[in-house]
């Protein structure tokens, strides 16, 4: 199966959950590395780290890419397309 999607920069994975979060967030998490793709795994990880608190009015989840249990495509566009 085929899907579009990026690679996280930390840990290589590729990354299917479509999600953001505010932008002073992401600069006080991810500091000098904010051009970077990350999964939010690893963003988390990053976070817990710098002892940032991420609440849910931080964050959007904006879906998967790939295609889900029922066969339907739920998401095939790059979100960060989106982003600039
Ligand atoms: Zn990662």
């Amino acid at each position: 199966m085929k899907w579009p999607y990026e690679r996280c920069d930390l840990c290589k994975r590729e990354q299917r959950i479509a999600w953001s979060v505010h932008d002073e967030v992401w600069l006080a998490v991810m500091g000098k590395d904010h051009r970077m793709i990350v999964c939010l795994e690893c963003f988390l990880k990053r976070a817990d780290k710098r002892k940032i608190n991420i609440t849910w009015n931080d964050f959007s989840f904006f879906g998967w890419i790939g295609i889900n249990v029922e066969g339907a495509t739920v998401r095939n566009e790059d979100p960060y397309m989106r982003r600039s």
